[in-house]
């Protein structure tokens, strides 16, 4: 049940309604939207419970079910699109958020090389890789804590955001004071404990959806972070395992609409693990943010065929500032501001 707030109540009658919902045991997330007030009731009561009893309280306007599985995730707890600030910088907000950076972070000179390279593109996140989910245990695993320290270097010097994967719960606080964004890879998207420990950092989660999940899959995963109570959570569509083998996976555009019309959330495309063919990259990147997406990830290395990790996705610098100067058309098109 969705508890809608009249508008001007004051702080001390909504303190009065969550006390009765907890005297209760109905657990309860108190969300702000442009000034007015809703209480997400996300647990607990029972078929004898009556929620129609909460609109006599004078400061509740409507007393509203959820109509699907996921409730912090859904429209219904949030009509307008959420917008995350991260210092200073936004993501939704038809501002296009591009994030750049090598698959894996190899050396200093190397992140910070694409740091530069990426930026000076316009890029305003860098990308790369510390912990590595690699398929194999004998490839390259990654440069774990050093690699953090050179790519938080590099991103500051180039006034870049940073993200970065956390696989493992014993990693969290080691990522979380390198990074501005927490990476959440599709291998772990359904990695519950995970999802709960990265939602209590309060820093805004990159989550990746599972090789084989769907929409509702997805969504509940999302829940599990917005259930911490971190409304910060922006979805990454990635390409999915369907009966296509020719590319390393489906990339699922039509996810952009159908997401954004189920979910408040921000919706981004990797193009780059979404195909695994670098020379699929850009048109996909196009197609995107032609569909509304509200950002890309995208694998770039001074030295593509160099590369430690996913060498056939990654995209050079030039290619890159190619795509980005046409991202800035289609972006004119369907008023989306690419930097
Ligand atoms: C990545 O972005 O480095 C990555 C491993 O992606 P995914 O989890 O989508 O495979
Ligand atoms: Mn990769």
């Amino acid at each position: 049940m969705i508890l809608v707030i009249k508008e001007n109540t004051v702080k001390n009658d909504i303190d009065e309604l969550i006390a009765k919902l907890r005297w209760m045991k109905l657990e309860n997330i108190l969300t702000e939207e442009n000034g007015r007030y809703h209480i997400a009731i996300v647990n607990g009561g029972d078929a004898n419970t009556d929620f129609k009893q909460f609109s006599l309280f004078p400061c509740v306007e409507q007393v509203l079910p959820f109509t699907q599985k996921f409730k912090l995730a859904s429209r219904a707890a949030k009509k307008q699109r959420s917008v995350i600030q991260i210092n200073g910088r936004t993501i939704g907000n038809n501002l296009f958020a591009v994030m750049a950076g090598p698959c894996s972070i190899e050396s200093e000179e190397q992140i910070h090389e694409t740091a530069a390279l990426v930026a000076k593109a316009g890029a305003n996140i860098l990308r790369g890789g510390a912990f590595k989910p690699r398929t194999s245990p004998y490839e390259f695993q990654g440069l774990g804590k050093t690699g953090l320290q050179y790519m938080q270097a590099a991103a500051k010097k180039n006034n870049l955001l940073s993200v970065s994967e956390v696989m493992d719960t014993q990693d969290i606080e080691l990522v979380a004071n390198y990074v501005d964004i927490l990476q959440i890879g599709a291998r772990n998207m359904q990695n519950f404990s995970l999802l709960k420990q990265v939602g209590k950092t309060g820093k805004p989660i990159l989550l990746k959806r599972g090789l084989s999940a769907t929409y509702m899959d997805f969504l509940m995963a999302a829940e599990y972070i917005l259930q911490t109570g971190n409304p910060n959570v922006i979805l990454c569509e990635r390409g999915i395992r369907t009966f296509e083998t020719y590319a390393r996976n489906t990339l699922d555009i039509a996810a952009i609409p159908i997401l954004h019309e189920l979910s408040h959330l921000p919706v981004i495309i990797d193009p780059s693990h979404g195909t695994g063919i670098r020379e699929a990259v850009p048109p996909m990147a196009y197609a995107a943010i032609a569909a509304g997406a509200d950002g890309i990830m995208v694998e770039v290395h001074p030295d593509p065929d160099k590369s430690y990790s996913d060498a056939k996705q990654t995209i050079s610098p030039q290619t890159f500032t190619d795509m980005m100067n046409v991202l800035r058309q289609i972006g004119k098109a369907v008023n989306i501001h690419v930097q």
